[in-house]
């Protein structure tokens, strides 16, 4: 039988005529934080008698996070949600829901965010937590064949100084605990990402991928500026780079990655709705580019519920969406053998 989804993926339940649906194995742009399940927040929320939290982060009934109004409201949440995230045992139950929720979905390889200049602003070491992120990757890498690597990222409202600091403590952590990137996320419109230029080109230097949040709130200029100034080979969300063909073009050129997070960009007040998602323009820009759910329990969303969202809504077609997975998995920061591995796979 084919595995019944919500109605707003237009599949009939027990419909077995119904073609099986296409799956996504690959997520690059996912934030462990905001992965957080209502009932885990719950929990810790208690462990820690915050009540507060729950109250400001839940829906009356504690089943779900509660809708964002807007952008700076998406961060309010985020910062609420997180204060009850605190030891490496807290984060090594996290990682495991997040790494069951994938598997389900039948995820192969996902670059979780790990948010180290919030840890370090609350006064926690990374490092532990880091190790007990990794633990936590052996533990569904031996029940699920999914392979979870990390993305420690600096949040640049708060700065060149404290994006050291969070770098600082990536390479420390490094590949030995699963560190595959540095990333900067935050509030795009809080300081030019020139201001972090030196922070990826010395993360690239001592071998680690590098992407950046840029034209998620901001225009084609911010997209620019994080390829020709930060250098990264990845834009998270991008969608502010449709504005202007040049920046388009630059994309397709220079082949900067796209992180689209269609479902994100509407949740919180980007776009009016997913039919206003430029992903028709990237993909006729040539450009490369992959869906993924970003904060997947504050959005409500999961992979699935892209993919079958951009198929019904921006005309993905099944050819388009496997093109997608390959380019993903090329802009991965997989390690090698992994990067084989997850290939063979899909
Ligand atoms: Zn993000």
């Amino acid at each position: 039988m084919i595995p019944t989804r919500q109605s707003k993926q237009g599949w009939d339940q027990n419909d077995t005529k119904t073609e099986s649906p296409v799956t996504v194995a690959i997520e690059l742009h996912l934030h462990l934080e905001g992965s957080l399940r209502p009932e885990r927040i719950s929990a810790l929320a208690q462990q820690y008698g915050r009540p507060d939290v729950v109250r400001a982060c839940l829906t009356d009934d504690g089943l779900a996070l509660r809708p964002c109004r807007d952008f700076p409201d998406f961060l309010e949440l985020f910062k609420a949600t997180t204060s009850v995230l605190r030891t490496p045992a807290d984060h090594h139950a996290v990682a495991l829901d997040l790494g069951e929720a994938l598997a389900e979905q039948g995820v192969k390889y996902a670059e979780v965010t790990v948010a180290y200049g919030v840890l370090q602003k609350r006064g926690f070491d990374p490092v532990p937590i880091q190790r007990a992120l990794w633990e936590a990757s052996d533990e569904i890498f031996g029940h699920h064949g999914l392979h979870l690597r990390w993305q420690p990222d600096a949040t640049r409202q708060w700065g060149p100084d404290a994006a050291w600091r969070v770098l600082e403590d990536a390479l420390r952590a490094g590949a030995g605990l699963g560190v595959v990137a540095f990333g900067l996320g935050g509030d795009e419109a809080a300081l030019p990402v020139a201001e972090f230029a030196p922070h990826f080109r010395e993360a690239r230097r001592d071998g680690l991928g590098t992407t950046c949040h840029a034209g998620e709130t901001g225009g084609p200029d911010s997209v620019r500026d994080a390829v020709l100034i930060a250098g990264v080979t990845r834009v998270g969300h991008g969608v502010g780079a449709a504005a202007d063909q040049d920046v388009l073009r630059l994309l397709a050129e220079t082949g900067v990655h796209v992180e689209m997070c269609p479902g994100s960009n509407v949740a919180t007040g980007v776009l009016a709705c997913r039919e206003d998602h430029p992903m028709r323009a990237f993909l006729e820009a040539g450009i490369s580019c992959n869906l993924n759910t970003d904060d997947p329990t504050f959005f409500n969303t999961t992979l699935a519920d892209e993919l079958s969202e951009a198929m019904r809504l921006l005309g993905l077609t099944k050819g388009e969406a496997k093109a997608m997975e390959v380019s993903a998995l090329a802009a991965s920061f997989a390690p090698d053998p992994v990067r084989q591995a997850v290939a063979a796979l899909i």
